[in-house]
């Protein structure tokens, strides 16, 4: 199988470059923001747990990340591997993925970060509130996020590093352009 992480800052284009990334190798998407909202707007009892943690810009604990991974994982029966979109952003995160996929005979194939900088990131953001109104999206709390970003995601740069599976590409430019960037890195791989 082949396992994807898509990764870098909020706001980078992970959900939309995740979306074709899927498709085109036939993988299924996993964004665990998009599970959050889903269950956030169903008023399920792990939406209503996180809620007030997402609105603020915080991370949700790992602990409710695992469960919601398994689950996850073992609803795709069929497909080629996973794109992970938004997930791992903790070193605990990567390690718990690890395990997830080790018993499943299975490991993380490529981590691909898009580098898009700061200043780029706060502009999409703002402009992105404006249009999809999301509740994080304010400056005050993607100010918040960049930070968390910062300290606690950054670091699997490193982690992955050491592995010998990480790789960058330019994050800004056309979609398409950018697309390409990255099925180019994905085709050394598998
Ligand atoms: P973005 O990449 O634009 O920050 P996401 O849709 O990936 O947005 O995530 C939205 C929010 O959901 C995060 O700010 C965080 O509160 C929560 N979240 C998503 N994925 C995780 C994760 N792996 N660990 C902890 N919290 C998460």
């Amino acid at each position: 199988m082949f396992n994807f992480i898509l990764f870098g800052p909020p706001g980078s284009g992970k959900g939309t470059q995740s979306v074709k990334i899927a498709e085109k190798y036939d993988l299924a998407h996993i964004s665990t923001g998009d599970i959050f909202r889903k269950n956030i707007r169903e008023k399920t009892p792990l939406g209503i747990k996180v809620q007030n943690i997402i609105e603020k810009g915080e991370l949700v604990p790992d602990e409710l990340l695992i469960e919601i991974l398994e689950d996850a994982i073992d609803s795709f029966k069929g497909k080629a591997g996973f794109v992970f979109d938004g997930f791992p952003r903790t070193i605990q995160q990567a390690k718990d993925l690890d395990i997830m996929l080790n018993k499943r005979n299975n490991e993380v194939s490529l981590v691909l970060a898009l580098e898009v900088n700061d200043l780029e990131i706060i502009e999409r953001l703002l402009k992105r509130a404006e249009i999809e109104g999301r509740k994080d999206d304010t400056r005050e709390v993607i100010e918040n996020r960049i930070n968390i970003y910062n300290n606690q995601t950054q670091p699997l740069i490193d982690f992955y590093k050491e592995k010998g599976k990480f790789k960058s590409v330019n994050g800004i430019g056309a979609i398409d352009e950018i697309f390409s960037s990255i099925c180019r890195e994905i085709e050394k791989v598998i």
